[in-house]
């Protein structure tokens, strides 16, 4: 059965100019997955779910990280206050990691890194084997990577961070342009029987999906967090 929570909001952090976190007290028995996302119902039918974007082990909050659009649902986050209360339901959602033999391909586009970080920091913090991760990310510049400094210095064993962005002003090692078939067979072992977790607007997870379909990836390696909402 769904459970629904009451919630205190408890601070916001800016990931880049458009992307904000907001951390809420975290409810007693409230368990999730890595990967997993909630609906966040601010009041006048403002709702939307929003993917969980801190590591499950985090006692005291959990987080969301909107991206900022100037819509009435972010009017409202803006202004909230602390110790203001809102509505989570949830958990939902099976983007989850799933340990597996071969190496664990994750692709986010811009705010579909919200899952993934919280895979990532709870690999990190499990400590545990986690095998192979390459995650690819594509963003527009610089200043829209969202938690850039955390992905980059992530100490997991087998870990390989690739940026792909529209402009590469300001970075040297990233690929330019958008997330394609061509990065993905240079970056990706081949004959690897890789795994693959998409995560972004629905445009660019259907755009991976074709890139990964045009190398003969299978549909049964391919899981896919697709964000409605964005164009
Ligand atoms: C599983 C899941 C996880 C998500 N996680 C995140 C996240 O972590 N961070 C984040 O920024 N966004 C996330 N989204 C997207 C988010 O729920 C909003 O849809 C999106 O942010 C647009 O909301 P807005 O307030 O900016 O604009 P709005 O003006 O509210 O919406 C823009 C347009 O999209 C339509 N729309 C909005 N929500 C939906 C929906 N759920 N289904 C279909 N159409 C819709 C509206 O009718 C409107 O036309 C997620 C979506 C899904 C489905």
């Amino acid at each position: 059965m769904t459970k629904e929570y009451r919630t205190e909001f408890l601070e916001r952090r800016e990931r880049t100019l458009t992307a904000v976190s907001y951390r809420f007290k975290r409810p007693e028995g409230l368990d999730f997955t890595a990967g997993q996302y909630m609906l966040v119902d601010l009041g006048n039918e403002l709702i939307h779910p929003l993917s969980l974007s801190n590591c499950p082990d985090d006692a005291e909050f959990v987080e969301f990280t909107k991206r900022m659009t100037g819509s009435p649902y972010c009017d409202r986050l803006k202004s909230l206050k602390k110790g203001e209360t809102i509505s989570i339901k949830g958990p939902f959602g099976q983007f989850c990691f799933a340990d597996s033999k071969g190496p664990l391909v994750l692709i986010a586009g811009g705010i579909g890194i919200t899952p993934i970080r919280s895979i990532l920091t709870s690999l990190e913090k499990k400590k545990g084997k986690s095998g192979t991760i390459i995650l690819i990310y594509g963003n527009l510049n610089t200043e829209d990577i969202a938690f850039r400094d955390e992905l980059e210095n992530l100490k997991l064993p087998d870990y390989h961070l690739v940026h792909v962005l529209s402009d590469t002003t300001g970075m040297e090692n990233a690929y330019q342009g958008f997330i394609n078939a061509d990065i993905i067979s240079k970056e990706v072992p081949k004959s690897s029987n890789a795994h693959y977790m998409i995560s972004g607007p629905p445009v660019m997870v259907e755009a991976i999906k074709k890139a990964l379909a045009s190398i003969d990836v299978a549909e049964d390696q391919i899981r896919t967090d697709i964000f409605l909402g964005y164009d």
